[in-house]
């Protein structure tokens, strides 16, 4: 018999990449779909390749749910709230596979990202585990460039600094990025292509629209468009943000390395940034012994195939490794790979990668892969 998924947040950002992944790699006719909805109830659910899936059920009806044999949601951490702790009471004993963080601290749940913790997943499937979660996105792209060096305990220390892209925050945030480059380009529009006209004054008109916050500011009035915000998430209030906690707590319950004494020391300063898609990070890593940047390059790639290193020169730099380069693909760049001046245990690195897709909905798509063949 064919398990049965109730599928939440299908139409959000992440929940739409993964429903093109589902379709892509045909694992939609393996399971029996139902598709739920917060806001749509009773609208037509998706049609895939001519096929429809049935009328959108309400995503607040818990008898609905407890029907399903899993549960996979990306609709966001105030859906999980609501919905995850009511259907366990009501004694439901399916699989909750989530993309919000709302269960990642829980005790009971598994962060689940399987070219690095497959065998940690499998353990804890048999041990009765039946709540799996995505980790954030930044740290599973991290996980996902380093795994080579983490799964030989070469790591000790990891100083992180994020550039995040807007679609990180949803789906509402790409139109509105858009919106904010069209307002701050009609602003100056008679004045960019007259020859006679001071650079100064075209960037002054801008500066002032920006900060005067009239028409622009997605992120709570604050533009993003021609500008940066080095704060993502909410405060928590002990000088880092709810995103930067999240860099050693996740690293480490991924791992399994939490309850133990050796825990890796990750420190995040996160940056959201005017980029569409994907997150990029800068790495400042100090290993437990002085390697030579060849042995580190081989061990990165031969960890997983997704993983392609990007020689440290300009022209391969500018041209490869990029967030628009690395947009909806799989693949985890890793460059500018170098000693650091802090010492011959430290090494520098860049990384990018597509964070709808190993950030959010890839590690899903194989976590359901693994439970329907249970
Ligand atoms: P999102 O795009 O804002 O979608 C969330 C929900 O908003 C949808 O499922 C949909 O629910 C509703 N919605 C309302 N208007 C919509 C519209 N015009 N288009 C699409 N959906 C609309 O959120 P998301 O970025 O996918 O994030 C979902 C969860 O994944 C969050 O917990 C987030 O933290 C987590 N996550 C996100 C990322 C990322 O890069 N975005 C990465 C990792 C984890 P209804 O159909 O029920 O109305």
């Amino acid at each position: 018999m064919k398990k049965k998924v109730g599928f939440v947040g299908w139409r959000g950002l992440v929940g739409s990449v993964l429903l093109e992944r589902m379709i892509l790699k045909d694992d939609i006719y393996k399971f029996n779909i139902k598709f739920f909805t917060t806001s749509q109830v009773g609208h037509n659910g998706p049609k895939i390749n001519n096929k429809k899936f049935g009328i959108l059920e309400n995503a607040y009806d818990l008898q609905k749910l407890t029907e399903m044999d899993i549960i996979l949601t990306c609709q966001g951490s105030k859906y999980t709230e609501k919905v995850y702790f009511n259907l366990r009471k009501l004694g439901w004993k399916g699989f909750w596979v989530d993309a919000s963080s709302h269960l990642r601290v829980n005790d009971n749940s598994i962060i689940v990202l399987d070219p690095i913790n497959y065998n940690f997943i499998m353990k804890s499937i048999e041990g009765g585990c039946k709540t799996f979660v995505g980790g954030n996105c930044t740290v599973s792209l991290m996980l996902m460039a380093l795994g080579g060096l983490f799964s030989k305990n070469l790591i000790k220390k990891i100083f992180v600094s994020t550039y995040q892209a807007v679609s990180g925050a949803g789906s509402y945030y790409i139109k509105n990025l858009l919106l904010e480059m069209g307002i701050l380009h009609k602003s100056v529009k008679n004045d960019l292509y007259k020859n006679n006209i001071s650079i100064l004054k075209i960037e002054n008109i801008i500066s002032s629209l920006l900060k005067s916050k009239k028409n622009v500011g997605i992120f709570n009035n604050i533009p993003i468009a021609g500008n940066l915000i080095p704060w993502i998430d909410s405060d928590n209030l002990d000088g880092n943000s709810k995103e930067e906690i999240k860099g050693e707590f996740e690293t480490n319950k991924i791992l399994n390395l939490n309850k133990l004494k050796h825990k890796i020391i990750v420190d995040s300063l996160c940056v959201r940034v005017s980029t569409f898609r994907c997150h990029s990070q800068s790495l400042l890593i100090k290993l437990n012994k002085n390697m030579n940047i060849s042995e580190i390059k081989d061990i990165l790639m031969n960890h997983n195939k997704w993983v392609k290193i990007i020689q440290n020169d300009k022209l391969n730099t500018i041209t490869n490794l990029t967030p628009a380069m690395v947009s909806r693909t799989l693949n985890i760049l890793v460059g500018r790979i170098r000693k650091s001046n802090f010492g011959n245990k430290y090494i520098n690195l860049f990384s990018i990668g597509d964070q709808l897709l190993w950030g959010a909905s890839e590690p899903l798509r194989r976590m359901i892969k693994i439970l329907i063949k249970l």
